[in-house]
């Protein structure tokens, strides 16, 4: 009984599998351009390759970009009337003197103390002798970090 049920099940799906290509065909010849689909693949490969390629160059320009023009965000202290701002330093654009709250042009980059973390404008962007004493603890507060 079960090999009946083998036999009989086994040929149906065989013209099943033959109707498929025909009608896969009638539907190919139905739309009457079957070269537009090779022009197609052609079209998407070149596609992908070229946004692989612009996404290879995006890359290396963002990877170069930060590497060699790094965007460094510093604070900047108006030593007359303590205004303070974290300013984008864009590589190449002048330094910031006017302050935007007081109209001065006594805007410059602060460094942190090291001992208490007060915000100071170093002596030498003031026109004054180093070193600087941080303010608040005097301790001295040295360029960079
Ligand atoms: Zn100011
Ligand atoms: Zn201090």
């Amino acid at each position: 009984m079960s090999q009946d049920d083998l036999n009989e099940k086994t040929p149906e799906p065989q013209p099943i599998e033959g109707q498929q290509p025909d009608a896969q065909l009638s539907l190919q010849t139905d739309t009457s351009t079957p070269r537009s689909a090779p022009g197609m693949k052609r079209l998407a490969v070149i596609g992908l390759a070229v946004s692989l390629v612009a996404l290879a160059v995006a890359a290396q320009y963002y990877v170069r970009t930060v590497r060699d023009e790094p965007q460094i965000s510093s604070p900047y202290m108006c030593y007359e009337c303590g205004y303070i701002e974290t300013i984008k330093l864009k590589p190449g654009a002048p330094a910031l003197e006017t302050c935007p709250k007081c109209q001065r042009s006594t805007f410059r980059p602060a460094y942190k103390c090291d001992q208490c973390g007060t915000l100071a404008v170093l002596n030498e962007y003031r026109g004054l002798e180093p070193p600087t004493k941080c303010p608040k603890c005097g301790a001295e507060i040295k360029h960079g970090e």
